[in-house]
């Protein structure tokens, strides 16, 4: 089959073991190093965009719109691609512009993209309006989900699964922050067509298990096999969510989050992110506290990216502490 990619990301991506980590936790960790994919500060959307630019080039598209949070990582990975290879970009954000822009949103400035500003409620609406006023004015706009999460961006975590498998390190289970599921789902069906056979659990960034599970990434990996042209039964029984780390919400950051962050850093020197790998990281943590994985089982943890949004918050008060003690 037939499936246009473009080669941009810096893969594969290493496999490193966590040995200090691991120790202090007695249990074997080893860690995915997707924040590592080359473009931009890199992180999960560059491997799915090689699918996604690749497909807007098919069809002749001279734009890409995608839309997200303020601090999107994926929009930020889109601005650049897109830069990358000529096309224009607009991002379809929700909030309000700041009067600083900071981290990811400074990134998509320097890297050209038109901001749209919208509410939570009206995203969906603006970014059909934006595409259809380009349309309008005679433009060829290429739609991108949010996250790149549909059969075609997923197709990344399909190969990616190919490519851990040729890494040739076998871990027992597969721990990844999951949100718009593209990740998983591709993760899922790679899995099943090359032959995986630890778990893959996804810890849910921001949604209840059973939307996450269910009604996303079963679906959508059914949808991307498909796309495959494989015929592959997958239903909500086959994915694994855990959606016990919600906390506040999408983007908050509590205790456990920070302890995450702290841990990865001063025994590995590894960065996490706040909203997604830091979060994922504390689910992580709290499972392994939980004896939830047997001793002598090896956890791979899929560093999703996302760092570049440790700079996007002002830490104060108790997040100081906490970093200081
Ligand atoms: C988008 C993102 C995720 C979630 O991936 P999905 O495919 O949307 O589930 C995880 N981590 C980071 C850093 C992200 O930017």
């Amino acid at each position: 089959m037939n499936i246009p990619r473009l080669h941009f990301a810096h893969l594969p991506t290493p496999v490193e073991t966590l040995p200090r980590l691991s120790e202090r936790l007695g249990i074997r960790i080893l860690v995915k190093r997707d924040d590592q994919t080359g473009l931009a500060f890199g992180g999960n959307k560059t491997r799915k965009l090689e699918f996604l630019l690749a497909e807007a080039r098919a069809q002749g598209a001279d734009m890409v719109i995608t839309g997200g949070a303020m601090q999107s990582n994926h929009c930020r990975q889109t601005a650049a691609a897109a830069a990358r290879f000529g096309l224009d970009c607009t991002l379809v954000l929700v909030g309000e512009p700041p009067s600083q822009p900071s981290a990811n949103l400074l990134l998509d400035t320097l890297f050209g993209a038109r901001l749209v500003w919208t509410t939570p409620d009206q995203r969906d609406e603006t970014m059909l309006e934006v595409t259809a006023l380009a349309r309008a004015a005679g433009r060829h706009p290429y739609l991108i989900p949010y996250g790149g999460s549909n059969e075609t961006g997923a197709l990344g975590y399909v190969f990616a699964m190919e490519e851990l498998l040729r890494q040739e390190v076998a871990p027992d289970w597969i721990v990844v922050a999951s949100s718009s599921g593209g990740t998983q789902a591709g993760l899922v069906v790679g899995a099943r067509m090359f032959g995986y056979e630890g778990r893959i659990l996804g810890i849910s960034i921001d949604k209840p298990e059973v939307e996450l599970s269910r009604d996303i990434v079963a679906d959508l990996a059914a949808r991307t096999a498909r796309r495959l042209g494989e015929n592959l039964a997958i239903t909500q029984e086959d994915i694994l969510v855990n959606d016990s780390y919600l906390g506040q919400g999408y983007g908050v950051l509590s205790e456990r989050e920070i302890e995450a962050i702290l841990l990865f850093a001063q025994t590995e020197g590894l960065l996490l992110d706040p909203v997604y790998t830091g979060r994922a990281a504390a689910g992580l943590l709290d499972l392994i506290r939980q004896k939830f994985f047997a001793p002598h089982e090896t956890v791979l943890f899929w560093h999703t990216g996302g760092t570049p949004a440790l700079f996007a918050r002002r830490y104060s008060g108790d997040i100081l502490k906490a970093i200081q003690s």
